[in-house]
């Protein structure tokens, strides 16, 4: 059996804490408090101003190398940055992506296509926020997912339907997974589906309509249909056919950053619940003297320790460009599952006022309830964790 206790593991430092960059990423979100974002959810806008400050201040480049145009700092910068956010109140759900996304165009892209992109993303010009995976029949099942991008001369033609792809309105470009080479023609179900880069810019209004999602959370989700859309061969990134290896390629690196947003809230719930849980006086005393109440913050916040510190070690694993999948998909689920935790004790803990807009939490405990859903499921996580680690049969 491959699993392993925690001293026969490889061992890894945790890496650095990132002091300076949290300073500066809490001077940022200073700028945006809660009113900033119950404004933009009322509106189901695009928090414009607040990617255009992150832009600007270089930390939505933190990822891209130096060569490039970016600051080149590890996975574990961009992770830190991006929990920084959460834990500050804020939300970086509208432009994470970018951060991830880019990994794929970095390692499986022509050097062109670097240079010809990674520039101007690093600089904000050109904006990559926009990952189509997800289709509305297959789900999770993405080996199964029907849009088809078919090679004509120095084209492809690309025609089906994308769902919750975040961002996409806007985004000046999509990383695009469809299928190359029908399923029934391929030995592996893994086969034969390619990534493209697309501007969306050039494909708006000739057979690419793009439609929002109202939904629970102001995560700027859509539709994405694709009528007959022609794009240049050159969008092809990497080998045709080869586009689910790169996707899971950047899978690990997703995990680590979605999940370092999770600690973040996590970490803002307990810091209000604390807060609250001193100061609100029921029955002659503070409402934290009670178990009841304490409890619940204490578990949570324990929790999330445990949580962050298998994620530093996968960001460690990453750095060194060791396998990090066990560690990737552990902390996801941990994270996941304490940030929920934290929400719900802040929730609890807040009474009635929990419900109030102006106090923030139902609107952060209703966005940290997507991390048991998106980008992966929990079930699909225990299914690794079961099949890859503990070699239990596979489940689906
Ligand atoms: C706000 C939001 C933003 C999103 N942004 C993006 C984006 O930018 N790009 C993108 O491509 N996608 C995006 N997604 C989609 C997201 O990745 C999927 O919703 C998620 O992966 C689950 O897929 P599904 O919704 O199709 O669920 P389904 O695959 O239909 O699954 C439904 C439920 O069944 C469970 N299930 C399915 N199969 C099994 C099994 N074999 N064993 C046990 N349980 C199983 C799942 O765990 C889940 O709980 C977003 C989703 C949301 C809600």
């Amino acid at each position: 059996m491959k699993h392993q206790t925690i001293n026969e593991s490889i061992q890894v430092e945790v890496g650095e804490d990132f002091s300076e960059i949290r300073e500066s990423i809490r001077a940022i979100c200073a700028k945006f408090p809660g009113q900033y974002w119950r404004d933009l959810e009322e509106r189901e806008a695009y928090p414009t101003e607040f990617v255009k400050t992150l832009t600007e201040s270089g930390y939505l480049g933190a990822l891209i190398p130096e060569e490039y145009g970016g600051s080149g700092m590890p996975l574990r910068a961009g992770a830190v940055i991006l929990e920084e956010i959460h834990a500050s109140g804020c939300n970086a759900g509208a432009c994470h992506a970018q951060m991830y996304i880019m990994g794929t165009l970095l390692r499986h892209g022509s050097k062109q296509q670097k240079s010809q992109y990674l520039p101007h993303i690093a600089s904000g010009a050109l904006r990559l926020q926009a990952f189509g995976v997800t289709e509305p029949t297959t789900g999770t099942d993405t080996t199964k997912l029907k849009t088809r991008a078919i090679r004509s001369g120095e084209y492809y033609i690309i025609n089906g339907q994308k769902v919750w792809t975040s961002r996409a309105l806007h985004s000046d470009l999509m990383l695009l997974l469809a299928r190359t080479t029908p399923l029934d023609e391929v030995k592996k179900k893994s086969e034969g589906l390619s990534v493209f880069l697309i501007d969306i810019r050039e494909c708006l209004g000739k057979g690419l309509e793009i439609k929002p999602i109202k939904a629970m959370v102001n995560h700027n989700a859509t539709e994405v249909f694709f009528s007959d859309v022609k794009i240049p061969a050159s969008c092809l990134i990497g080998e045709e056919g080869k586009g689910f290896k790169y996707i899971l390629d950047g899978m690990n690196a997703e995990r680590i950053l979605v999940s370092a947003e999770a600690i973040g809230d996590a970490r803002w719930f307990t810091n209000k619940s604390v807060e609250y849980a001193n100061q609100r006086t029921v029955f002659d005393r503070s409402i934290g003297k009670n178990q009841g109440i304490a409890f619940p913050i204490a578990r949570a916040y324990a929790e999330t320790q445990a949580a962050d510190l298998v994620l530093r070690r996968a960001a460690a694993l990453f750095a060194a460009n060791l396998p990090c999948g066990d560690d990737a998909n552990i902390g996801k689920l941990l994270a996941s599952e304490a940030s929920w935790k934290a929400a719900e004790a802040c929730l609890q803990t807040h009474g009635g006022f929990g419900f109030a807009r102006e106090y923030d939490v139902e609107r952060k405990w209703r966005e940290t309830r997507l991390f048991q859903i998106a980008p992966i499921s929990t079930n699909l996580v225990l299914s690794y964790i079961a099949e890859h680690i503990l070699e239990l049969p596979r489940s689906y």
